[in-house]
C-alpha cells in the first residue's frame, strides 16, 4: 500500500536563512502546518519558539523543516516509521531530507524527536540520546546531530514518566527546561562543521602494581580528587579516579591482585581518601563513602562535593542520575556508555 500524498498537494517545505548555522528538524507537518504550509506554526511551533528564546535564539536564526514534508492521514506517522524503522514510503523522505540538509550544510542538526533522530542517526533511543551530540549517518557535509526531545511532548501530561526520573504531570514543563538546555548546546556548537570531542585520557591498564601506585601518588599530591567505586558482588571490582577532566584513571581491585598488592593498593586508597585536605568530588557519594567504610574499612575525610546532591538542590525536579547530568553539563562528550569497547571487556574477561 502506498501511503505517500503526491508532493504537488500540500507540501510543507523547509523554511529558513540558507546559510542557517542550525537546523531544526521535527516529524512531519500537523494541520496548523498545513493549512499554512510552514513547518513548526501550530502549538508545538509555540513551544518551540519560546524555548529558542529561552535559549538566545530567535526563529529567524534557524532552519526549520520536517522528515516527512505532507500531513499524514490523521497526524499518524506509522505509515512512514513504525518507531523502530521507517517504511519504503518512509524511505523516501529520510533521503529527499539528508539532500536537503546536504545542500543547505547547517554546522549542526537537531532532530526533534524520534522519528527525525532515526532518520539523522539510525538511532532510536531519543530519552537517552537527548543532549548528546552524535554523528550523523549519510550525510555527507552535516557531521553533527543532537537530538532534542520533540516541542509537542510539552503539550500533552498523560502517559508514564521516563525511568524514575521526570513524574508525567511535571512534563510539560521539565521538558520546556531541557529543551532549552538543548538548544543551547546547539548555539554553543553551532560555530564550526567538525565534531570535536573532549580528549580525555582513560588508563585502566597496568603492567605492574608499581604504575598503580604511581598512579595512586600522583592523586595523593592534588587538592581536588573525584572517584567512583563499581561493586560487583558486594565487592569493589574498581576504584576510578580523577583530578581534572581531561585525565581519569580506573584501577582494577577484585581478583587482580595478589593479597600483598591488593594490600598495597588499598594503603594507597586510604591516603588519598583518608587525606581531609583534599577535597572529594563524585555522584551520589553517599553509596561509595558507606560502602567503602564499612565494606573496606576506608574512612573518606574532608569536604565532599556531590554532583547528585548540589544538581537536585538546584534544580530538584529534574532528573539527577549521570546519564542526564552528562547531557547537560559535559559538552561535545559523547554518550559515555557507548564508549566502553565491549571486545576488550570479553577479551579480559
Ligand atoms: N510537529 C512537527 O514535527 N513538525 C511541525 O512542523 C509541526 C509539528
Amino acid at each position: 500500500m502506498n501511503f505517500m500524498i503526491p508532493n504537488a498537494i500540500r507540501r510543507v517545505p523547509g523554511t529558513g536563512p540558507p546559510n542557517a548555522k542550525i537546523a531544526i528538524v521535527g516529524e512531519a507537518p500537523g494541520a496548523h502546518e498545513d493549512a499554512q504550509l510552514k513547518p513548526f506554526v501550530g502549538p508545538a511551533g509555540g513551544v518551540l519558539e519560546q524555548c529558542l528564546h529561552a535559549a538566545g535564539l530567535i526563529r529567524s536564526d534557524v532552519y526549520l523543516t520536517n522528515v516527512v514534508k505532507v500531513r499524514p492521514p490523521k497526524n499518524d506517522i506509522k505509515p512512514f516509521f513504525d518507531g523502530k524503522i521507517f517504511s519504503s514510503d518512509g524511505l523516501v523522505w529520510v533521503r529527499e531530507l539528508r539532500e536537503e540538509l546536504d545542500a543547505l550544510r547547517p554546522n549542526i542538526v537537531v532532530a526533534a524527536g524520534k522519528t527525525a533522530l532515526c532518520a539523522l542517526t539510525g538511532q532510536t533511543a531519543i530519552t537517552m540520546f537527548r543532549g548528546y551530540i552524535l554523528e550523523t549517518i549519510e550525510l555527507e557535509h552535516v557531521k553533527k546531530c543532537l537530538p532534542m526531545i520533540h516541542p509537542a511532548a510539552c503539550l500533552y501530561n498523560q502517559g508514564g514518566g521516563d525511568k524514575g526520573s521526570v513524574s508525567a504531570s511535571a512534563k510539560p514543563y521539565i521538558y520546556r527546561y531541557v529543551i532549552t538546555s538543548d538548544l543551547k548546546k546547539a548555539k554553543a556548537f553551532c560555530d564550526s562543521p567538525e565534531l570535536a570531542r573532549p580528549q580525555r585520557q582513560l588508563i585502566y591498564q597496568y603492567d605492574s602494581v608499581h604504575e598503580v601506585l604511581e598512579w595512586l601518588d600522583y592523586f595523593a599530591d592534588q587538592p581536588l580528587v573525584s572517584f567512583d567505586i563499581e561493586v560487583m558482588n558486594y565487592e569493589v571490582s574498581c576504584i576510578s579516579f580523577s583530578s581534572d577532566p581531561s585525565i581519569s584513571a580506573s584501577i582494577p581491585i577484585a581478583q587482580h591482585w595478589t593479597e600483598d598488592e591488593e594490600a598495597t593498593i588499598w594503603r594507597g586508597i586510604q591516603a588519598i581518601l583518608g587525606n581531609p585536605n583534599i577535597v572529594k568530588v563524585g555522584q551520589n557519594l553517599i553509596f561509595d563513602t558507606h560502602f567503602l567504610l564499612t565494606r573496606c574499612g576506608i574512612e573518606v575525610k574532608g569536604s565532599i562535593q556531590d554532583t547528585m546532591v548540589a544538581h537536585s538542590i538546584v534544580y530538584p525536579e529534574l532528573p539527577k542520575g549521570l546519564g542526564f547530568l552528562g547531557s547537560v553539563y559535559c559538552g561535545a562528550q559523547e554518550y559515555w556508555k557507548n564508549m566502553i569497547k565491549w571486545d576488550n571487556i570479553k577479551e579480559e574477561s
